[in-house]
C-alpha cells in the first residue's frame, strides 16, 4: 500500500508572524518622529541575490496577473538580532506602518534545502506572507481547503506532491513553504485577485487530482 503519508507536505512548527516594533518610543498619529532602528543587513552576497530574484518572482507574476506592484519600498533584511522577534520573519512596523520585512539567516537556509526536492519554496513563502502584513495589512488566518476522504496531488517539475489540505492564503501562518506549481494562485490571492473556495479555484492555477485514502491508488480516479 503506498505510504502516502510519507510524501504528505510536513509543515514546520515554527511560524513567521507580525511583530509590532518594540524598539520604538515614537507616539502614534501622524507626524510622530521615528525612533525604529532598522538593524545592519547581514546577508551574504549570495543570499541578497537569493531575496532579490524572489521579489522580483513575485514582481513578474504580479505583472502577467495584470496587476503590478513594487515591492522593493520595504528594506528586507536579514539579521540575527534577536530583539524584534522571536520568529524566523517578520514585518517589523512602527506606528501601524510597515518598516521592514526581516529575516532570519534560517529562511535561506531552510530554502535551500526546499530547493533539493524541487516542490516547495520557503523563502516565497516567507516573502508573500510577510508582504502580506507590509504591504496590504493581511493578518493571519486560517482557512484551508481538503476534500475529506482524498489526498490532494499537485503535479510539479520535480514529480507529484501530496497534501490532506492546502491553505487558501499564505497567510495561514502555520505554513512555512509553498508548492512551487501554487505560486500563481498564492501571489493572485494576495493580490486580491482571487480567493479560493474549493479545490476546483484552486486547480484553475495548477492541475490537482484526487486519490482516496480508504483505498490508496498510484492513479488517481478523479481530475479537476
Ligand atoms: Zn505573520
Amino acid at each position: 500500500m503506498p505510504r502516502l503519508f510519507l510524501f504528505l507536505c510536513v509543515l514546520a512548527l515554527l511560524s513567521c508572524t507580525s511583530q509590532p516594533s518594540e524598539s520604538t518610543g515614537a507616539g502614534a498619529g501622524t507626524g510622530a518622529k521615528s525612533t525604529l532602528v532598522i538593524p545592519a543587513d547581514e546577508a551574504s552576497a549570495e543570499e541578497r541575490a537569493e531575496i532579490e530574484s524572489a521579489l522580483r518572482e513575485i514582481e513578474s507574476v504580479a505583472a502577467e496577473l495584470s496587476a503590478p506592484r513594487d515591492f522593493h519600498r520595504l528594506p528586507v533584511i536579514v539579521t540575527t538580532a534577536e530583539n524584534f522577534t522571536d520568529h524566523p520573519a517578520a514585518c517589523v512596523s512602527e506606528n501601524g506602518e510597515g518598516r521592514f520585512i526581516l529575516l532570519k539567516p534560517s529562511v535561506i537556509e531552510q530554502e535551500k534545502e526546499e530547493r533539493k526536492s524541487g516542490r516547495h519554496s520557503a523563502l516565497l513563502r516567507v516573502l508573500l506572507h510577510e508582504i502580506g502584513h507590509c504591504y496590504f495589512g493581511r493578518e493571519h488566518e486560517t482557512a484551508q481547503i481538503q476534500s475529506p476522504g482524498y489526498v490532494i496531488e499537485i503535479e510539479s517539475a520535480a514529480g507529484p506532491i501530496y497534501y490532506h489540505s492546502l491553505d487558501v492564503s499564505v497567510m495561514v501562518k502555520e505554513s512555512l513553504v509553498i508548492p512551487t506549481p501554487l505560486e500563481r494562485y498564492y501571489v493572485a490571492e494576495l493580490l486580491g485577485l482571487t480567493r479560493a473556495e474549493s479545490l476546483a479555484d484552486i486547480a484553475a492555477f495548477a492541475p490537482l487530482k484526487y486519490l482516496p485514502i480508504e483505498k490508496p491508488a498510484l492513479r488517481a480516479d478523479k481530475a479537476l
